[in-house]
């Protein structure tokens, strides 16, 4: 995670994002082989270096310029939602984001996820399960 470690160092957002990560996660994170790239927008190349050992890679991409908009606890709810979609994939669009969502909202983060969403079908029905989670927790 040392890509991540550079994108996120000048704020306290690794910090939280480190607070929220059990044992377990950083060990499913490496047996995942996640790697995170930051990109910018309108264009930019990721160098990819194979050793022989890794015959998969998840890339979780972040957008800096898109990234600084958010707060750091709103930039550490889309990390965790992006790992959410790699530890629980679906092939049903809606249960994806849901299953992402569901992880990051198990480490603290519903409210944040739902501050990033926009109005759509999907992004209104993610925001009203994670209101339920939000509900049940308290
Ligand atoms: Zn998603």
């Amino acid at each position: 995670m040392k890509d991540l470690i550079a994108f996120l160092h000048l704020s306290d957002a690794w910090n939280i994002l480190i607070d929220a990560l059990d044992e377990a996660d950083i060990l499913k994170i490496e047996l995942n082989n996640i790697f995170f790239c930051q990109t910018v927008t309108p264009a930019c190349t990721a160098n990819i270096k194979f050793n022989k050992d890794l015959n998969f890679i998840n890339f979780i991409s972040l957008d800096s310029s898109i990234f600084k908009k958010y707060t750091e606890r709103e930039q550490v709810a889309i990390i965790l939602h992006e790992i959410g979609h790699i530890f629980f994939p679906s092939d049903d669009i809606n249960e994806k984001e849901f299953n992402a969502d569901s992880f990051a909202a198990s480490k603290g983060f519903a409210k944040e996820i739902i501050l990033t969403l926009n109005s759509s079908p999907l992004d209104d029905a993610r925001k009203k399960k994670l209101l339920e989670i939000i509900v049940i927790e308290n």
